[in-house]
C-alpha cells in the first residue's frame, strides 16, 4: 500500500449459532427445507405471539466470550432494532444493543510482519436473522423465504485494529476456526452460517483521528473478504487524491466485476429506533453458570499450537496450519502417537499430499479415505527403510484408491525398497558402463551430472534402490 496512508478496518462477523430451533421460537433451523416450512407464528410475527429465548444460544454466546478472554456480562438485554424490509414481518429485529452478551474481548493474529499481534474484540450480541427474497423463482415478483427468519445470530465486533485486507483475513479465519472449536457453528460460509461486513477506512499515516468508513455488506468468503476490502482501499484513496471525500456508506462488493458498489448512504443508530423489547426478559447469568461453562471449554487453536511444538518438535507454521481445525489436529495427533516415523514427517504428510487430495475433491479430512491409522501404517514402512519418499506416494494413491493397508499395497505391488548394496552396486556399475560420456564428463568436474546417474538407477530399479546408498555408491564408483 501507498506509503502515505494507513488502512484502517473492523469487521462485524455474523456467525449462525449451532442449535436444532430458532433463538425464539421451536421451528427448526435445518438449512435447505422447502421455502416456508419452517417458520412458525413467531418467525412470522403474528400478533399475540410471544418470543421465547432459547437457552441455547445464551450458553454458546458465554462459550465464545470465555474463549476470547471476554466478559460475559451477568444481566444482557434485548432491543428491537426497527426498520421495514419485506423479509422481516414484524417491521423490528430483535438483538442486542446497549447491554450485550459478550465485552472486551480479544485475540491474536500475525501481523503484515509476522509479529504476533492482538486484535480487539469490541462486543458479541445475540440477534435473530431476517428471511430472505427470493428474486428467481416467479416471472414479474419476489417471492419471501421466512426460514432462515430467527435464526440465531451471534454478531462479532472487532475494534478497528486491522491494517490491512491481509490481518482482516487472518483475524476472520481465527473467528471461524474459534467457533467451529468450539462447536458452536457449523461455519459453513457456503450456505452463509458464517459471513461479514467489512468496515475500511484510511487515514495519512500518524493522523490519530479514524478516516471515513465505508461498510462492505454480506461477504461469504474469505477470497472475497481480501478482494473486496483491497478494492475499496484503492477507490478510497483514488477519491481522496483526486480532491474528493469518502462519504460514509454501506457498499456492496460484485464478485464477477470485483469491485464494490454503493447501496445506500449509512444509516445511524437512532435511525433504528432502537428500545428494549417488552416481551422479553433481561438475560441473567451468576456465577456458578458461567463457570460451569467454562469448565465446557476445549483446547483452543493457540494453546495447541503451542503444545503441537513443543511436545512434536513442530514448526510453528505447520502446527498452525495443523491446528486450524480441530478435526485435522486430532487426524495429526492418531498419526502422530501410532507411528514410528518423526512428528514432523507425519506433519508433512497431512499438509501436503493428504491435504491437497482433500481439497482436490472437496471433502473434510474426517471424511479421508486414508484414515489416520492406515496413514501411520505407511509412514512407519518409510521410518524403517522398506520404502523410499517417494514410493510412499505411490503406495499412498493406491491406498486412496482403495487396494489396501500400505503393506497389502507393498506386498502386492512388489514395492519393497532394495538395500543390499551388493545389488545396488552391479547396477550401478552397468549405468555407468553405459554412459561413459557422461561419465567423463563427471569426473573432469562437472558434478551436476550426478543427478542423471541416480535417475538412471533409479529407473533400473523401478524406484526402488534405496536414495541415500545409491548416491553414496554413485559417488564412490565416479571418483
Ligand atoms: P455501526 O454499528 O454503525 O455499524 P460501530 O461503531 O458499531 O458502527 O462499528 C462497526 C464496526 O466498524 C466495528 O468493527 C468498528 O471497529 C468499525 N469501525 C468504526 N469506525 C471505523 C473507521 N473509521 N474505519 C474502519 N472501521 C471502523
Ligand atoms: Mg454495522
Amino acid at each position: 500500500m501507498s506509503g502515505h496512508w494507513e488502512v484502517v478496518i473492523g469487521l462485524e462477523i455474523h456467525t449462525q449459532l449451532a442449535t436444532k430451533s430458532k433463538i425464539f421460537s421451536g421451528a427448526s433451523t435445518a438449512y435447505g427445507a422447502d421455502p416456508n416450512t419452517q417458520a412458525c407464528l413467531v418467525d412470522l410475527g403474528y400478533p399475540g405471539v410471544l418470543p421465547v429465548l432459547n437457552a441455547e444460544v445464551v450458553r454458546m454466546a458465554a462459550k465464545f466470550g470465555l474463549a476470547v478472554n471476554a466478559t460475559v456480562a451477568r444481566r444482557s438485554v434485548f432491543a428491537r432494532k426497527n426498520y421495514f424490509y419485506p423479509d422481516l414481518p414484524k417491521g423490528y429485529q430483535i438483538s442486542q444493543y446497549e447491554l450485550p452478551i459478550v465485552e472486551y474481548g480479544e485475540l491474536f493474529i500475525r501481523d503484515d510482519e509476522g509479529r504476533e499481534k492482538r486484535v480487539g474484540i469490541t462486543r458479541a450480541h445475540l440477534e435473530e436473522d431476517a428471511g430472505k427474497s427470493v428474486h428467481t423463482s416467479f416471472a414479474k415478483s419476489s417471492g419471501i423465504d421466512l426460514n432462515r427468519a430467527g435464526t440465531p445470530l451471534l454478531e462479532i465486533v472487532s475494534e478497528p485494529d486491522l491494517r490491512s485486507a491481509r490481518e482482516a483475513v487472518a483475524y476472520m479465519r481465527k473467528i471461524h476456526s474459534i467457533v467451529r472449536y468450539l462447536e458452536i457453528s457449523d461455519g459453513n460460509m457456503q450456505e452463509g452460517s458464517f459471513r461479514c461486513d467489512a468496515n475500511v477506512s484510511v487515514r495519512p499515516r500518524g493522523q490519530e483521528e479514524l478516516g471515513t468508513r465505508a461498510e462492505i455488506k454480506n461477504l461469504n468468503s474469505f477470497r472475497f473478504v481480501e478482494r473486496a476490502i483491497n478494492f475499496e482501499i484503492e477507490r478510497q484513496i483514488e477519491v481522496i487524491e483526486d480532491g474528493g471525500e469518502v462519504v460514509q456508506e454501506t457498499r456492496l462488493y460484485d464478485s464477477d466485476k470485483d469491485e464494490t458498489r454503493s447501496m445506500r448512504s449509512k444509516e445511524e443508530a437512532n435511525d433504528y429506533r432502537y428500545f428494549p423489547d417488552p416481551d422479553l426478559l433481561p438475560v441473567e447469568l451468576d456465577d456458578a453458570f458461567v463457570e460451569a461453562v467454562r469448565a465446557t471449554l476445549p483446547e483452543l487453536p493457540d494453546a495447541k499450537q503451542e503444545r503441537f511444538v513443543a511436545h512434536y518438535g513442530l514448526k510453528a507454521a505447520d502446527a498452525e496450519i495443523l491446528t486450524t481445525s480441530r478435526a485435522q489436529a486430532d487426524y495429526y495427533e492418531v498419526v502422530a502417537e501410532k507411528t514410528s516415523a518423526n512428528a514432523q514427517l507425519a506433519a508433512n504428510w497431512i499438509i501436503g499430499d493428504l491435504s491437497s487430495l482433500l481439497n482436490k475433491e472437496g471433502i473434510d479430512i474426517q471424511e479421508s479415505r486414508i484414515g489416520a491409522a492406515d496413514l501411520a501404517g505407511l509412514l512407519d514402512r518409510i521410518a524403517d527403510n522398506t520404502i523410499s519418499g517417494k514410493i510412499a506416494k505411490e503406495v499412498f494413491d493406491a491406498m486412496w484408491s482403495g487396494e489396501g493397508s500400505a503393506d497389502q499395497i507393498i506386498e502386492a505391488r512388489g514395492l519393497k525398497q532394495i538395500t543390499d548394496s551388493g545389488a545396488i552396486e552391479s547396477i550401478v556399475d552397468a549405468v555407468i558402463e553405459a554412459n561413459p560420456g557422461q561419465a567423463a564428463e563427471y569426473r573432469s568436474g562437472k558434478e551436476k551430472l550426478l543427478g542423471f546417474f541416480v535417475g538412471q538407477v533409479m529407473k533400473e530399479t523401478g524406484g526402488k534402490a534405496n536414495p541415500a546408498q545409491v548416491n553414496q555408491i554413485l559417488k564412490e564408483k565416479l571418483e
